[in-house]
């Protein structure tokens, strides 16, 4: 089986793209699968948490990665797994290799939770992880940073990381598959090898060479740079590049029809990405709306401070660090018409208020009304908020799609007092230090925009749980194995 997991892959991009019929190994996947157009990823709509529940198949509350930039009270710092890998000149290459390297798989991701890899090593399936960010598994890998890169660690990075069989961090992680790799992707390049290029190759190295695991899942992260650039209306160039690198994958194996006789192979993406506006009034700038508290501002001490932000483009973890300022931060938050939902624990559910109007809506789990995914809730005040409709005690989403689970999944992702905020539609977060996207595209929010995301299954005809979700992969992929359905 091998999965293809394609950064900010959008639905609409692909229809594009099927109707203009300029991505042929696409095509040919869904036309010899099966395509879902509405499968759900998580929240927040960032890669880190993404991926961390594509490897659990639990939610944020349980896998506990918050998202790509959260506050961690523990360490009384700001984690930051790299935004596309490409924050270090920010933060230095120190911390951020340490924190995606190797807290997020060895101190963040929760031990009570397995990984896929995990679990498929404890049925002898053979797996591998091409440079995806979450890699958990049985097997202890050495870390071989770019000899400059070394250089600026200083050499403090020696500890092993875990994976599955066979691991891939671009450039990064010290694997015999190395040599066979062209010598222009292996030298660094671009991002030390975490693109798609050298991700491609590997795969084709290892089918090449007989040395395919019975499960790959493997990262493509270049099209959500080029989506971010231009405008997610037009991704269908990026797409086309893209569907170049899976075309060659197929021709592996000869004709294309022959990689679906011997595999399984389903393509799903991390979430989508909403369109920025051009103005500078489509950034909503954290720093000047909340400048009356003591924000924490990078490199500081948390000591004396009242405030932390950890803006994640489309959506934003403020930490009250007094309990006595959350009122106030909160009308703050409501009294700014661009910031589309404030919420926050309540009790044992979520409180949420709409910007601008002040609506508001609590829920809770277990109750009288049951979504689509049979989860119970308990929901009182104004459904229009989280634009939820019943017929009779059936819950239906709107805008936000797995709206109830995906929120409560972020905000009991840690046990601390936390705000989750996200923009309207054509806004995103403007914070000092971070990435801005106006007149391209940009991700993070609850919005279906960033929700939606294609999955196509092809070469099996097993059931898929409807309407389908990213976190329910893992156990769709296990189903194939326990049943060895997946075995040639
Ligand atoms: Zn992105």
């Amino acid at each position: 089986m091998i999965v293809l997991l394609v950064d900010s892959l959008m639905p609409d991009t692909l229809e594009d793209c099927i109707r203009h019929r300029t991505a042929p190994a696409l095509q040919f996947l869904i036309s010899r699968g099966r395509y879902w157009p509405n499968c759900v990823t998580v929240f927040p709509t960032m890669t880190a948490s993404v991926d961390s529940s594509l490897l659990t198949g639990v939610y944020p509350d349980v896998h506990r990665v918050p998202g790509l930039i959260w506050y961690s009270p523990e360490e009384e710092a700001i984690v930051n797994y790299i935004n596309g890998w490409k924050c270090v000149r920010k933060l230095g290459i120190t911390r951020c290799a340490q924190n995606v390297l190797y807290s997020l798989n060895e101190k963040h991701l929760s031990k009570q939770t397995t990984t896929l890899f995990e679990e498929l090593d404890k049925l002898g399936v053979s797996s591998a992880s091409i440079n995806a960010m979450v890699h958990r598994g049985s097997r202890k890998h050495k870390i071989r940073l770019p000899f400059l890169v070394h250089l600026a660690t200083g050499f403090r990075f020696r500890q092993d990381i875990s994976g599955p069989d066979i691991l891939t961090l671009g450039a990064m992680a010290d694997t015999k598959i190395e040599r066979h790799i062209p010598a222009r992707l292996r030298r660094g390049g671009q991002l030390y090898g975490i693109n798609d290029s050298y991700a491609v190759s590997v795969l084709k190295h290892l089918i090449q060479s007989g040395e395919q695991p019975d499960f790959t899942l493997a990262y493509l992260p270049d099209n959500d740079h080029r989506v971010h650039k231009s405008n997610p209306a037009h991704a269908e160039s990026s797409l086309i590049q893209v569907d170049k690198h899976i075309q060659s994958l197929l021709d592996t194996f000869g004709p294309w029809d022959r990689a679906l006789e011997q595999n399984i192979i389903i393509i799903i993406s991390d979430h989508g990405q909403t369109r920025i506006g051009r103005g500078k009034q489509f950034n909503i700038d954290l720093d000047r709306l909340l400048h009356s508290f003591r924000v924490l501002q990078l490199g500081e001490h948390v000591a004396g401070h009242e405030l932390i932000v950890c803006n994640n483009e489309r959506m934003a973890y403020i930490y009250p660090l007094k309990p006595a300022i959350e009122p106030e931060v909160i009308e703050k938050l409501v009294g700014e018409a661009r910031i589309d939902l404030i919420a926050w624990k309540e009790a044992d559910g979520v409180r949420v208020k709409e910007g601008g109007s002040g609506r508001e809506v609590y829920f809770a789990r277990s109750g009288p009304y049951m979504d689509m995914y049979q989860s119970a809730w308990d929901i009182i005040g104004e459904w229009e908020v989280l634009d939820l409709r019943t017929e009779g005690s059936r819950i239906h989403y709107g805008d936000y799609p797995d709206v109830l689970s995906r929120l409560y999944g972020a905000l009991y992702s840690q046990d601390i007092p936390m705000i989750v905020i996200t923009a309207r539609p054509r806004y995103e977060f403007k914070s000092r230090h971070h990435p801005t996207h106006l007149n391209g595209g940009s991700h993070g929010s609850l919005h279906k925009y960033d929700s939606f995301i294609p999955l196509i299954v092809a070469g099996t005809q097993h059931p898929v749980k409807e309407p389908p979700r990213l976190v329910d992969l893992k156990h769709f992929v296990m189903e194939l194995f326990v049943h060895k359905v997946a075995a040639p």
